[in-house]
């Protein structure tokens, strides 16, 4: 840990937040849950639904002289399961309040039939935009392996945008930010100016605007939610708040958010450059581009690198700079450059 990440952490201890790191069996590594010693006693997100995690969470709040039975609210950030799996097991063995946005309410009351229909939703995405059969196949065994991870959970306490949720020391506002998903929430602390962000917004890594099945519709390819223009709107309005810490779902805490969203806008900006320049050349499919951009990533991480493209599609289309041709048969989604579209022309 570096010493800013230390300074961090131990504003966040004065102000009763902990960090719990959880370990999880993905690519990502461990998921930061906080401990608020307040009243009530609560746990923001709780770590996948396994064994090791649940140990783990377990070892930490004795650290801090607590035990799950302990725990009085249990907060959910956002419907991945690395973030809510150990929720049902905690709130069982508690009798804890569980509160959530309310459309994360919905989807963490079926988890398994709306992971199941996610799954239908980005099978289609990915052979409308043409990825290949085995591709699409071996991903679902994967995803399907991955959802033992995750737990349906009971929600108690639905929260709307913009509500506060109070607690006996803080006022914690619930913040509305899709992209990263269709449900992401923060938590702000207004009077001490420290933001939970959950992955919303990482330090060292880009947080990724997976595109999802909007909560509650039908998996329909064709009417894909704009994930990275949701993420960037949401970007936008968080930078706009005067954070002083911004204490992250992975990784360390942030300490200037705004200069690390504007890091953050630039990266994007580039890639839809970058990206244009590819369909200039050619006409491509969304998988044609992910596999010019990754080389071998775009098959084994199929799924994030098309949710990436499409992103970067979206916002050149939203400036007509890219249009979009066929897809209404078997063929798949070609996109290509419009004329004038500026900086077109092979890549260097
Ligand atoms: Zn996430």
């Amino acid at each position: 840990m570096t010493a800013q990440a230390g300074d961090a952490l131990a504003r966040a201890a004065e102000a009763g937040i902990h960090r719990l790191s959880i370990p999880t069996p993905f690519a990502v590594g461990r998921v930061n849950t906080y401990l608020i010693e307040d009243r009530p006693l609560t746990l923001v997100d709780s770590g996948p639904n396994s064994g090791k995690a649940l140990d783990e969470l377990e070892r930490q709040l004795r650290a801090h002289g607590h035990a799950i039975e302990d725990l009085e609210l249990l907060v959910i950030t956002h419907q991945h399961i690395d973030h809510l799996g150990l929720v049902d097991i905690l709130a069982r063995r508690s009798g804890a309040e569980v509160a959530a946005l309310d459309l994360l309410a919905d989807y963490v009351g079926r988890y398994s039939e709306d992971a199941e229909r996610d799954d239908e939703f980005a099978e289609s995405l990915m052979r409308r935009h043409g990825i290949p059969e085995d591709v699409v196949y071996a991903l679902r065994s994967v995803s399907r392996a991955f959802r033992a991870w995750g737990s349906s959970a009971r929600v108690s306490r639905p929260l709307r945008d913009g509500e506060r949720l109070e607690l006996r020391d803080r006022r914690l506002e619930v913040l509305h930010r899709p992209g990263h998903s269709p449900t992401d929430t923060l938590f702000w602390d207004a009077e001490r100016r420290i933001l939970l962000a959950a992955d919303h917004l990482l330090k060292h890594i880009s947080s990724n605007p997976l595109i999802a099945r909007p909560p509650g519709a039908a998996p329909d390819a064709g009417a894909r939610p704009r994930a990275l223009i949701t993420y960037l709107e949401s970007l936008k309005a968080t930078r706009a708040l005067p954070a002083e810490l911004v204490l992250a779902g992975h990784g360390d805490p942030i300490a200037d958010h705004v200069a690390l969203i504007d890091q953050r806008l630039a990266f994007h900006a580039r890639r839809a450059e970058k990206i244009l320049r590819l369909v200039a050349d050619q006409p491509r499919t969304a998988y044609e581009i992910a596999q010019a951009m990754w080389g071998n990533v775009a098959v084994t991480q199929a799924y994030l690198t098309l949710s990436e493209v499409l992103g970067h599609l979206d916002l050149l289309a939203e400036d007509g700079r890219v249009s979009e041709v066929g897809g209404d048969g078997a063929a798949p989604v070609r996109f290509r450059a419009q004329p004038g579209a500026g900086h077109a022309g092979p890549a260097p």
